[in-house]
């Protein structure tokens, strides 16, 4: 047998996608299961979005694409992050890549190794800290606390860089949490970084569309003396509903492009052009699909929240952001990923472990509400019987 390297067996992965390959099985053993476990909008991708995509095909867009993505793709996502951050993007140093991972991925990769350490979000997203173990840098987690309201604590966050930090990622609003860091906890983290201008930041912006009750989402793209170290992660996936279209972007700093660029060369080439077409008319074009898929995730909030904190037990704050729900399940008695294996093998209702988004997770799962409103009440329903008959 053939082993891979060291390196690859400190490769972790995401939980989410085997708990949707065993929803899937008891699915088609005939079960009626409720997935609210992956992290994917239930929408349709836009049709215009569609069409765009079937056109450029059509049109003969066949072949590869410039590494960095095309033009007035590059332009479109310039003029896009302009006009929600305020911030100056240059298309020069945007970066088209096949899904938000990608990013993460070679930032991790051109900043991890062994000796550093990196600091990343916990509970967040599992694919940071199996990249940082990937690369033989320290993963240093970073606590996200519920007393915080889920929001990232700029003097816990400060007091974890040390000489060996080489990155610091952040997430808001976050997944699993749908924490929404506050403009005053942003401004601290910014001011406190300048005392250390050796580390570089990732900031994980997927969700920057998807807030409610007109909270404010603070890009980091919108604080200028940090502009020649930070990483602006970003894609269509959730605020398009293109999760499968396999579309992201990022913006780098000057040092960090080329380094981009090359991994682009040495890996997948380009994305798929009719793909990037797509996402030209999805910038460019109307956004009132958008709207509508953030009116229907705001009532689910409500469903979800109010459904939650009405089981025994179970407590759950409001998610400001993305389109998770994270409820307290400690005082149930049980462990969150037994909770959550039982709930998905007895009572058919897909939910993730918080400890599968890390050590801070323990104690609460995950519930996507990217399932219709019926659906949404039913798993809840289920939820309490469970919770009050099973052991
Ligand atoms: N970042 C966060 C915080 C996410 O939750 C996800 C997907 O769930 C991604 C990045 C990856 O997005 P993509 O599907 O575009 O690779």
């Amino acid at each position: 047998m053939i082993d891979p390297v060291a390196a690859l067996s400190r490769i972790g992965e995401e939980n989410a996608f085997a708990v949707l390959a065993r929803a899937t099985k008891l699915a088609q053993a005939g079960a009626d299961v409720i997935n609210l476990g992956i992290g994917q909008p239930d929408f349709a991708t836009p049709a215009h979005v569609v069409e765009a995509a079937v056109k450029a095909l059509r049109d003969g867009h066949h072949g590869y694409t410039p590494a960095t993505g095309i033009l007035p793709l590059r332009e479109a996502i310039a003029a896009d992050l302009n006009r929600r951050t305020g911030a100056p993007v240059d298309p020069e140093r945007v970066m088209i890549v096949p899904g938000g991972k990608v990013t993460m991925f070679m930032a991790i990769l051109m900043l991890g190794e062994p000796g550093a350490e990196i600091l990343y979000p916990d509970p967040g997203f599992p694919i940071y800290r199996s990249m940082i173990s990937f690369t033989g840098a320290r993963p240093v987690p970073i606590p996200i606390r519920e007393e915080n309201g889920f929001a990232f604590s700029a003097a816990e966050t400060l007091a974890l860089i040390g000489p060996k930090t080489r990155l610091v990622i952040l997430n808001s609003p976050a997944n699993p949490t749908g924490g929404v860091t506050p403009r005053a906890e942003i401004e601290a983290l910014v001011a406190g970084l300048a005392a250390h201008p050796h580390v570089a930041i990732l900031s994980d912006e997927i969700y920057g569309t998807m807030t409610y009750d007109g909270v404010e989402h603070v890009s980091l793209l919108s604080f200028p003396e940090i502009r020649d170290r930070l990483i602006h992660l970003d894609g269509a996936s959730k605020t398009y509903a293109m999760t499968g279209w396999r579309l992201g972007w990022s913006v780098w700093p000057e040092g960090l492009f080329e380094a981009a660029r090359k991994l682009a060369v040495n890996s997948f080439s380009c994305v798929n052009a009719a793909t990037q077409h797509a996402g030209i008319a999805a910038l460019t074009g109307p956004q009132e699909p958008v709207a509508e898929m953030m009116a229907a995730f705001d009532r689910r909030r409500t469903l979800v929240v109010e459904g939650l904190n009405a089981l025994p037990n179970v407590s759950c704050v409001t998610p400001a952001g993305a389109f998770y729900a994270f409820p307290n399940v400690r005082e149930t008695g049980w462990g969150a990923k037994v909770l959550a294996s039982a709930l998905l093998e007895r009572a058919h209702v897909a939910t993730i472990g918080g400890p599968d988004f890390g050590e801070y997770g323990e104690g609460y799962l995950r519930l996507s509400y990217a399932a219709s409103e019926s659906a949404i009440e039913t798993a809840l329903g289920r939820m309490e019987r469970f919770l009050r008959e099973e052991r």
